[in-house]
């Protein structure tokens, strides 16, 4: 069993998709184990986006992600890091597989509907990142 972190972000919330992101990982046989909705500020997007602190879209990525409300969640399964990435699919929707989320609904590379952790470090940042440990269900 593997836990990662995915946000419904911004422009899918703008959009009235969070039920659709939730009800593609549920139909991956991924299980949800902690969600909630909130506004996070600049500084907060530009702290969970550190990783990106050297890159040319930082700013704009962090005003993006701090513009409106998010969803965030826990998702749990076997090989859930890779199942949520794969069901988003690429980064650009232009090149996103047919039937992701990103290919389906994102407006650009920025605008993309959805975030995923991209591997277990990256996972164990995020998580704790939103929420405790007693948010999280066993
Ligand atoms: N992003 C962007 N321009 C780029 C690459 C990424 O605006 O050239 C944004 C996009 O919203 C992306 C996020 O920055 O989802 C994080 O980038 P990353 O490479 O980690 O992509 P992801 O893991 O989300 O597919
Ligand atoms: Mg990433």
């Amino acid at each position: 069993m593997q836990r990662t972190l995915s946000i419904v972000k911004p422009d899918g919330v703008q959009k009235n998709l969070i039920g659709e992101v939730i009800s593609r990982f549920e139909k991956k046989g991924l299980r949800i184990k902690a969600l909630k909705m909130l506004h996070v500020t600049k500084e907060q997007a530009k702290k969970f986006y550190i990783v990106h602190k050297e890159k040319p879209f930082y700013d704009d990525l962090t005003n993006f992600l701090s513009e409106g409300p998010i969803v965030v969640m826990v998702i749990e399964g076997e090989d859930a890091i890779a199942k949520v990435r794969e069901t988003m699919g690429a980064t650009n929707p232009k090149e996103a597989a047919p039937g992701t989320i990103r290919a389906d609904f994102a407006t650009d590379i920025e605008r993309n509907i959805v975030h995923g952790s991209d591997s277990p470090e990256s996972a164990a940042y995020e998580i704790p990142f939103f929420f405790s440990a007693v948010e999280i269900m066993d």
